[in-house]
């Protein structure tokens, strides 16, 4: 029986179950530019953050706010490749154990 210990009979090692990306069975997926070092990553393995910006300063809005006027919000999407997600600490290296597995949410 084949194993996936890697060898001269068996399939080579797998690292994670995915590869590290969302791809599944589709094929060729676009490719996203990383916000932090400009690396070009594929949509599906890049890391995509969302966060809400506003041009005024959160101490004055807030009491802008409570004076009842409408503060605008802009959500700023930002694409990170997998070396930049973790060194920046967005998301950290799971153990090994853990990598087989897909994360919830
Ligand atoms: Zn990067």
């Amino acid at each position: 029986m084949a194993t996936n210990q890697g060898g001269i009979t068996g399939p080579l090692a797998k690292k994670r179950k995915s590869s590290g990306r969302a791809k599944g069975g589709s094929g060729h997926k676009g490719a996203v530019q990383c916000s932090r070092c400009g690396r070009l990553v594929p949509s599906d393995k890049a890391k995509k953050f969302t966060k809400a910006v506003s041009a005024v300063e959160p101490q004055i809005a807030r009491e802008l706010r409570q004076q009842g006027s409408y503060i605008p919000v802009h959500r700023v999407t930002s694409y990170y490749c997998i070396s930049c997600a973790v060194h920046s600490g967005k998301m950290n290296i799971r153990e090994h154990s853990e990598r087989k597995t897909v994360p919830s949410r």
